[in-house]
């Protein structure tokens, strides 16, 4: 067909016009901006609800990327969509497997950054770890990605192509025609935002690409299997409960704000008393469960007996566990892992105040997988030991 030749379809003539600046990647568009987007290429806004529909399936439902495979769509609106739109991911650039199952992917966004993302598999159930930024603007002293300048904000689609990213290795689509959970049991179950970046500092893109992941025609992943952790970002926690209502867990990590502010430095803007109390309200305006509290055990810096003590008393009232998440050492860290035996004590003072206190069992760190270990080799900002120790009051 010519290239300006009309669409004709529904007996509705469609002016066939190709897009000025590019084709638009439809993934990572709301509902609401995909109407737009369609109408915008000349779908007749009576259809453009259908269409959504039908899109939508096949992109998040089947994860089908080529509109030609599109089968109960006209072959000329088929014709349009590929002439305006684009179904694109980023690039996985190298796959890591450990040796106990987890699953590390180096991927490539625009602009040739790259993040990490992990799959940790376990039996009964399989969870991805997705990044929101290229790097952080926060200097956690503990965390290597805190070690990487921000270099920008994830988008939507970058952020949800993570998820189908690893559906694709997975190769977990359901059939093209088949429905969702007929396959038993998913590979890729549950979400946590924690992999590189605060999810809160990029408010906007990490909802909408949550509302795409949660919604039911598509990856229809449930916000209870949803978990976002932040360092304490105050004003977006409630925001957080309204717009996207997954769980929530909160980089904790000290009971004191003098020993906080050192490892989580935005304690200095929002302190423990103002992030406790914005926590109080989050389980009741989202409808979710408990808030996890993570707490990393760094030796001889916040694992006595009287920080589990305090830290029980803190979040009384608050339906929480903690997560107690061994430290994971990476190049250069100033901090050392607390004894098993110690980890052991302090959970044990938490579990008989009434808290659940798993003990996170780090994975894949063969690969470099685990917590806060998670640092794109090629983005080399990296700050010296000496300047951690300066920031950190560590030296
Ligand atoms: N920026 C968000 C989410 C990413 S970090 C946040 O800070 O919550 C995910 C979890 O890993 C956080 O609880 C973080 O504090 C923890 N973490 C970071 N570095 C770590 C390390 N080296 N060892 C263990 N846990 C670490
Ligand atoms: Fe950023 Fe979270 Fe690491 Fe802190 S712990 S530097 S907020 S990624």
């Amino acid at each position: 067909m010519a290239a300006d030749a009309p669409i004709t379809q529904d007996l509705v003539t469609i002016p066939r016009k190709l897009p000025e600046g590019g084709k638009v990647n439809l993934v990572g568009l709301t509902r609401d901006a995909l109407r737009e987007a369609l109408i915008a290429a000349g779908t007749p806004e009576k259809q453009a609800k259908m269409r959504v529909n039908q899109l939508w399936q096949w992109v998040y439902h089947w994860g089908v990327r080529d509109f030609a495979d599109m089968t109960n769509l006209a072959k000329p609106y088929r014709a349009l969509l590929d002439d305006h739109f684009q179904i694109a991911l980023p690039e996985i650039v190298s796959k890591q497997v450990s040796t106990d199952g987890t699953r590390k992917y180096l991927v490539r966004i625009a602009g040739g950054h790259e993040v990490e993302v992990v799959y940790i598999p376990e039996t009964d159930r399989g969870t991805l770890c997705i990044s929101s930024q290229v790097g952080c603007t926060l200097t956690c002293s503990f965390c290597h990605t805190g070690t990487q300048k921000l270099v920008r904000n994830l988008t939507a689609g970058e952020i949800v192509g993570q998820i189908m990213l690893a559906r694709d290795d997975l190769d977990e689509w359901p059939a093209v025609g088949t429905g969702t959970g007929d396959a038993g049991p998913r590979l890729l179950s549950n979400i946590v935002l924690m992999g590189m970046g605060e999810p809160l500092y990029n408010f906007d893109n990490v909802r909408d690409a949550m509302k795409i992941a949660m919604d039911g025609e598509g990856i229809a992943l449930s916000r209870r299997r949803i978990t976002l952790s932040t360092s304490g970002v105050v004003p977006e926690i409630a925001k957080c409960a309204e717009e996207i209502g997954c769980l929530m867990a909160v980089s904790f990590h000290a009971t004191t704000d003098e020993v906080r502010d050192k490892l989580v430095p935005i304690n200095k803007r929002w302190n423990i008393e103002t992030l406790l109390n914005a926590l109080r309200e989050y389980p009741r305006l989202s409808n979710s469960e408990r808030i996890t509290f993570e707490y990393v055990m760094l030796k001889d810096v916040n694992d006595t007996d009287a920080d589990a003590r305090r830290l029980v008393t803190l979040i009384k009232g608050i339906p929480a566990k903690i997560n107690l998440i061994p430290f994971n050492e990476w190049p250069g860290a100033p901090y050392e892992r607390s004894d098993p035996a110690r980890i052991r004590k302090f959970a044990d003072i938490v579990y008989k105040a009434g808290y659940a206190s798993p003990i996170r069992t780090p994975r894949g760190e063969d690969i470099m997988a685990a917590c806060g270990q998670l640092k794109s080799a090629t983005e080399r900002a990296r700050k010296s030991r000496a300047q951690i120790a300066a920031e950190t009051g560590t030296a």
